[in-house]
């Protein structure tokens, strides 16, 4: 009987042999490669991409990890792709493939790098609710899921489910931040998108993990050496959350999975490996605060205690932040941006999407 979830630990560096090895056993213990895995499939590996910074800033999947999937399913006869939409790459995502270390693997490896914003998307509905989805991820044969663990401002977690997210290119991810400005909502469209994408496979790289005020430059690396493998991303999402010291149901993406019968409760997941691993001292945000208010007051509250980030001395006016920001509310004058309080939605996509790490929050988004 296969695992629900499979645990490896012990990971002290990204050694691809090693890596191989580990997730090679570790698909077989959840059960085998998926059916649709066949020589001449087409497998898209979904990263998290979300900054263009090296492998070691923890904000991106690891590139040996995703080397070593690649490694595997060339084995099986498949073709390989990797694919991710950053906010940023509206103005070009050629620079997140080098920066994060995907364009040396994919040049050594033969694998193919889909730009999911020069791509297309598809419009795909779930009961009354419509997005785009890129068309790479609707198009593949088999859609795996590369993702890291991190902590995330808003969703306090960012993990198997959160990494769908980027399936949506351009910038409809800020308009779906901007549509659900209380994180108890914006939840409910992560999972949507999840469900809608239908992963075949999830792997999760919590070998160099991220804590405190993640998801990008604000968090903190930390070495925890653990590698997840599950054929469903909530329940390998529950069992991390577990890890970190969190309820799984207090997270906000696992409940409302939980509610709409998707993966399993915590107590029936059957896993494998979990003794050997520990996420000591994880430091997870709180609930944002946005989530104790009803619905209407907190549109109130976010218009009346609107602080729009702000660009500090570090900003070098190169103007990422201005082509990403889905309300046009950033521009660059004397060589720096300045954000326009009365546009701001309050996405934050600029903080996520700066590459010189200028961007500053003036409001808490959540209660530590
Ligand atoms: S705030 Fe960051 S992204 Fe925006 S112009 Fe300055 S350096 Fe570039
Ligand atoms: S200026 Fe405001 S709306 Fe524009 S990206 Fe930044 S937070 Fe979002």
């Amino acid at each position: 009987m296969p695992f629900d979830v499979v645990l490896r630990s012990g990971f002290k560096n990204y050694v691809r042999s090693a890596l191989i090895d580990s997730l090679g056993e570790m698909i077989e213990l959840a059960g085998g490669w998926p059916q649709s895995v066949v020589p001449g499939a087409r497998v898209l590996l979904k990263v998290n991409m979300l900054s263009a910074k090296s492998p070691e800033r923890a904000i991106t999947t690891h590139p040996e990890v995703v080397a070593a999937m690649a490694v595997l399913l060339k084995a099986e006869g498949c073709s390989v792709s990797v694919g991710d939409s950053p906010g940023g790459a509206v103005k070009g995502v050629e620079r997140y493939w080098k920066n994060c270390g995907f364009e040396a693997v994919a040049d050594e490896l033969g694998i193919e790098l889909v730009n999911f914003e020069k791509a297309g998307s598809f419009e795909v509905s779930l009961d009354d609710r419509t997005y785009n989805i890129a068309k790479p991820v609707i198009d593949a044969d088999v859609l795996i899921n590369m993702c890291k663990f991190k902590t995330h401002g808003l969703c306090r977690l960012t993990n198997a489910v959160k990494n769908a997210f980027g399936a949506v290119p351009g910038l409809g991810k800020a308009i779906h931040h901007c549509n659900a400005i209380k994180p108890a909502d914006f939840a409910k469209i992560i999972v949507d998108i999840y469900t809608l994408v239908s992963f075949d496979l999830h792997v999760m790289d919590a070998i160099l993990a991220m804590d405190g005020k993640g998801p990008s430059t604000d968090g903190t690396p930390r070495w925890d050496g653990i590698l997840g493998v599950a054929r469903d991303g909530v329940c390998l999402d529950v069992v991390m959350t577990g890890l970190a010291g969190l309820d799984p149901r207090k997270l906000r993406t696992n409940r409302v999975a939980l509610e709409r019968g998707l993966g399993l409760d915590p107590e029936e997941i059957v896993i494998s490996g979990i003794e050997d691993c520990v996420l000591e001292d994880f430091r997870i945000p709180g609930e944002s605060f946005y989530n104790l208010l009803p619905s209407f007051l907190g549109v109130i509250a976010r218009y009346f205690f609107k602080k729009p980030p702000e660009a500090t001395d570090k900003c070098t006016g190169c103007g990422i932040c201005a082509g990403g920001c889905p309300v046009d509310a950033v521009t660059i004058i004397n060589g720096k941006a300045v954000m326009n309080r009365k546009k701001c939605i309050m996405c934050l996509c600029c903080h996520e999407l700066c590459p010189e790490h200028a961007v500053k929050i003036r409001i808490p988004l959540s209660r530590n």
